[in-house]
């Protein structure tokens, strides 16, 4: 159905991904969204990444990935996003090399640095590590203006977009989703995208699709924009830290960001301290901002992407590292929505496991 019109609801990075591989493809798209740019995506540490702890499938999916955001980058050149590569130091050394190990031989670009090769690379680490991890592969996006700017090329494609508009419920008739109700009224469509983030679960169980998500907290501190400190991402143990293109240093106790405890000032002062400490000229830093993000999260950790069985019509795009996520599960809910084609790469990440 390659002239289908279909709803995205979301216009974080997912939503906005989809939205764009949709209106790439041909189909009639009508994206809504409540804020502008997403909610988990504008307090994301934005890593792009295959990193450790995780199996090999979904390891697999985050590789893909990693290489669909070149492709996007050809295609959206003022996307602004760098490949600086990483340097990780945040797990014992021993775990290091086995992580360099199992993941080297998945096909990750991955090497051990010594000490004069890690303070050549990061001259401006206060206590460099004396062994670390070179991830060349490894970059970063600045996640809002990303969404934004593929919700706008989405829209020059074509796509309607209907801003500061809450969903308040999805629309269903003979076991097919029809649509959805908001608050200014139904709108029809062949097919409904849910890329709500952490609005999802509400959303769906109108519908009687229930799904468990968490979605927990994580806070980062943000400078002011700063001369080139970092050459690239720094993960080290207890201090996750990288520099934005507009020269903010942007921090979290991992990328995830720290827990913010009961008193989140208090905490980001505290994790301000560490950025300073962590940097030589971390003094001369202006500390700008905190923010508190939410990760959308399914039960299982692991992402929830494509169509639900028993509720033709509906794709669910949810997971927590979607910034790195974000340009495959654009492309391949896109295409699975327009062709029916199924990504061998989603296999396990169907709603149907849970059911
Ligand atoms: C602190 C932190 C650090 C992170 N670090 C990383 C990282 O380093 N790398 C990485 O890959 N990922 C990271 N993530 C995760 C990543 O940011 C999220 O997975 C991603 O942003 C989710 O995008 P999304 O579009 O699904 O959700 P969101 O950005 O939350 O967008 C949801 C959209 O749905 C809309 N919406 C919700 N309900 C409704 C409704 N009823 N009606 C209308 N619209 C609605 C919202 O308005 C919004 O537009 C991090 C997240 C946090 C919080």
């Amino acid at each position: 159905m390659v002239d289908a019109h279909v709803i995205v609801i979301g216009t974080g990075i997912l939503g906005a991904s989809i939205a764009w591989h949709l209106a790439r493809g041909g189909a009639r798209v009508t994206v809504v969204g409540e804020t502008a740019g997403g909610v988990a995506t504008p307090a994301s540490f934005a890593w792009i990444n295959a990193s450790w702890g995780n199996p090999e499938p979904y390891f697999h999916l985050r590789q893909r990935s990693i290489r669909e955001w070149k492709r996007l980058a050809e295609e959206l050149p003022a996307l602004p996003l760098r490949w600086t590569g990483s340097l990780t130091f945040d797990l014992p050394a021993a775990e290091l090399r086995a992580y360099a190990e199992e993941h080297g031989a998945w096909g990750y670009d991955i090497r051990p640095l010594a000490a004069a090769e890690i303070a050549a690379r990061e001259p401006n680490l206060a206590a460099p590590p004396a062994f670390a991890l070179q991830a060349s592969g490894e970059g970063a996006v600045e996640p809002r203006q990303a969404a934004t700017l593929l919700i706008a090329d989405a829209r020059r494609q074509g796509a309607t977009v209907l801003h500061d508009r809450r969903v308040l419920g999805l629309t269903r008739s003979a076991g097919r989703i029809t649509g959805v109700e908001t608050a200014d009224g139904s709108i029809t469509a062949d097919c409904v995208a849910l890329a709500a983030g952490s609005g999802s679960a509400e959303l769906a169980a109108t519908v009687g699709v229930p799904i468990e998500m968490t979605a927990p907290a994580g806070l980062l501190v943000h400078s002011k924009p700063h001369a080139p400190l970092l050459t690239g991402l720094v993960l080290s143990d207890g201090l996750h830290l990288r520099q934005t293109i507009d020269g903010s240093i942007i921090a979290g106790g991992d990328f995830g960001g720290s827990d913010p405890g009961a008193n989140p000032e208090a905490a980001a002062a505290t994790l301000w301290a560490w950025v300073q400490a962590a940097l030589r000229g971390g003094d001369a830093l202006l500390f700008d901002r905190y923010t508190l993000g939410y990760r959308p999260t399914p039960a299982d950790g692991f992402p929830i992407v494509g169509r639900v069985d028993g509720s033709e019509g509906l794709s669910l795009a949810i997971t927590h590292s979607g910034v790195t996520l974000a340009p495959a599960i654009g492309l391949f809910l896109a295409r699975e929505i327009l062709t029916a084609e199924c990504e061998p790469l989603l296999a396990s990440y169907r709603f149907s496991r849970f059911t």
